[in-house]
């Protein structure tokens, strides 16, 4: 069923992404635009320990840790990969400075009642815990990452509001939420776990989940130390590092620099 669910995502990717430059469909694509734009938000700053980050770190200190999350403009829809959290329980057990996410959205024009589509890569709370500012929206997630929330004793008011929302897709596998976005069922850092792969305008870029921290996770082909099933981990690490694939994480220190709290992520030249 795995592979199945692979090859029909691989089919949907070459289909719409086109097999390289010299494909119609690739050419079509870079030539009229499909004006969809892509941000990362970041919410929250801390430090975490090489030992979370990396299986095997070559030295355990601590290191700088950002909280992100990304949203999606296409002309239809305002598509939030993950949430980010507000809740205070977890900012004072990580230390971190943090700003309200959804405050976030608002002072970039897009409050909460705008979004009508949220993707949630995995159940841990940063990933999570702002979801019920979306009554509104369409949530998707995998069917493994839901169970997980539900038998959490952690969040109940996410475990409430994912379980009575009558807008949650549950999937297994990968899954194309319309013909720019493409979610890929991992599963090694976490029950469930997704990638997400974005057409922006002509490039595939790829927003990690937490199958990657940071950016040496796929730079360095270091798998990260927190996983649930670590050689599926492995097997993402590699073949995102071999893809070349401009990739951005939820938790680098070089995506939002300074004082900003968002930056839009261009097409590359
Ligand atoms: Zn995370």
């Amino acid at each position: 069923m795995k592979a199945l669910n692979f090859c029909c995502f691989l089919l949907a990717v070459v289909t719409i992404f086109g097999c390289g430059d010299n494909s119609p469909k690739s050419k079509e694509l870079q030539s009229a635009g499909n004006n969809v734009r892509l941000y990362a938000i970041r919410y929250g700053v801390s430090g975490f320990s090489t030992k979370e980050l990396f299986a095997e770190p070559e030295e355990i200190k601590n290191v700088p840790f950002h909280w992100l999350f990304y949203l999606i403009i296409s002309p239809e829809k305002k598509i939030l990969v993950d949430t980010g959290f507000y809740q205070e329980q977890f900012r004072n057990l990580f230390g971190i400075s943090l700003e309200n996410p959804d405050a976030i959205l608002t002072r970039m024009g897009y409050p909460p009642k705008s979004i009508t589509d949220v993707i949630l890569t995995h159940g841990h709370f940063d990933h999570i815990g702002g979801v019920v500012k979306y009554p509104e929206a369409r949530i998707h997630i995998t069917k493994k990452a839901f169970n997980v929330i539900q038998s959490q004793k952690q969040l109940p008011e996410v475990r409430r509001f994912l379980k009575e929302s009558q807008h949650v897709t549950q999937y297994d596998g990968s899954y194309a939420l319309d013909e720019n976005i493409f979610i890929q069922e991992i599963g090694g850092h976490s029950p469930g776990s997704c990638v997400v792969y974005i057409n922006l305008d002509g490039e595939k870029i790829l927003l990690t989940g937490d199958e990657a921290y940071v950016d040496e996770n796929i730079i360095d082909k270091k798998p990260v130390g927190s996983a649930v099933d670590p050689a599926a981990n492995k097997r993402f690490i590699e073949q995102a590092a071999e893809s070349k694939i401009r990739f951005f994480t939820f938790h680098s220190p070089n995506v939002v620099k300074g004082e900003e709290s968002w930056r839009e992520i261009k097409k590359a030249k």
